[in-house]
């Protein structure tokens, strides 16, 4: 049976992404650079979070891991914020495209894939802090979700590729998930 990508889309807007388009695997720009900004730690998630490196494991293994799936559903919520210091606000952001992800894991569950995986935007925010910070194993390895750059995706470039709005005007933020299916 082939799987509408269309419908996947339309769920996806439908459970309240801002955008959501389909695009061929082997279409996505990836790129290893990504795991020095990573490095760089100016989010202080390096070494923190289990999704992201060291512990996600290495770039080029990601990269190629991605590579293994057929087609992807890149889906993005914009959540407004009062102004660029509102922390409340940006967490909230976080929370609101999880929320989507969580739902899109449900309502994708009944497609017949042969392998999928969810991708989302910065480390894995299931938990307001995660596990990694004391060192205790992740608390729901079923839910953990990885960001798009610990696998080296360029979501500047991606967006550009798609139409979609990388940024979506002041007070604002914009998150990106991806859903890759293989059939
Ligand atoms: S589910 Fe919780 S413990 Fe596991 S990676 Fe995500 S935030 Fe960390």
């Amino acid at each position: 049976m082939t799987i509408d990508s269309e419908k996947l889309r339309q769920i996806a807007l439908e459970l309240g992404a801002a955008d959501a388009k389909w695009i061929a695997v082997e279409e996505v720009p990836l790129n290893r650079e990504f795991r020095a900004a990573c490095e760089s730690n100016r989010c202080g998630n390096y070494g923190r979070n289990w999704t992201c490196p060291p512990e996600i494991g290495d770039i080029d293994e990601l990269m190629d891991e991605f590579r293994t799936y057929q087609n992807a559903i890149i889906y993005q919520t914009v959540t407004p914020i009062e102004d660029s210091f509102d922390i409340e606000g940006m967490l909230a952001a976080g929370e609101n495209h999880n929320r989507l992800t969580a739902k899109l894991r449900v309502a994708y569950d009944g497609y017949p894939f042969t392998k999928k995986l969810h991708l989302g935007a910065g480390g894995c925010r299931v938990c307001q802090r995660c596990a990694k910070r004391k060192n205790e194993p992740c608390r729901f390895p079923d839910q953990a979700i990885a960001s798009l750059e610990a696998y080296g995706v360029s979501v500047f470039e991606l967006a550009q590729k798609l139409g979609m709005n990388y940024v979506s005007g002041q007070n604002t933020v914009t998150y990106f998930g991806a859903f890759l299916y293989s059939e």
